[in-house]
């Protein structure tokens, strides 16, 4: 049996944050306070069309090409950072409970 972690509170009537959360009526002001991270939109796309482009303008001849492929690689491992990290609070969130009598977070 799982109780809140608050000394003041101590409660045994927890429940698991994702069923709370989907049993909340949409228009409930809890709705949007225990809602989960957003997702960071893993946009590979872009990146690797810079670095396509940078491997281009390279063959071609063009120096800058360089500087552009660079930036690309660096803005694909900075988005895969991000996505990661966002999974992590995802993770985090769907493993969070909530104490429904002073409503904490644990
Ligand atoms: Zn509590």
């Amino acid at each position: 049996m799982v109780t809140c972690p608050s000394s003041d509170c101590g409660s045994p009537n927890v429940a698991d944050l994702p069923h709370f959360w989907h049993s909340l009526p949409a228009e409930s002001p809890l709705k949007a306070r225990y809602a989960p991270p957003e997702a960071a939109g893993a946009n590979y796309w872009i990146a690797l069309a810079a670095v396509a482009a940078g491997i281009a303008l390279l063959v071609s001849g063009a120096l800058l090409g360089l500087a552009v492929a660079a930036a690309g690689a660096g803005w694909g491992a900075l988005v895969h950072r991000q996505a990661a990290a966002a999974g992590e609070r995802l993770a985090d969130w769907e493993s969070s409970r909530v104490c429904l009598a002073c409503t904490g977070m644990f």
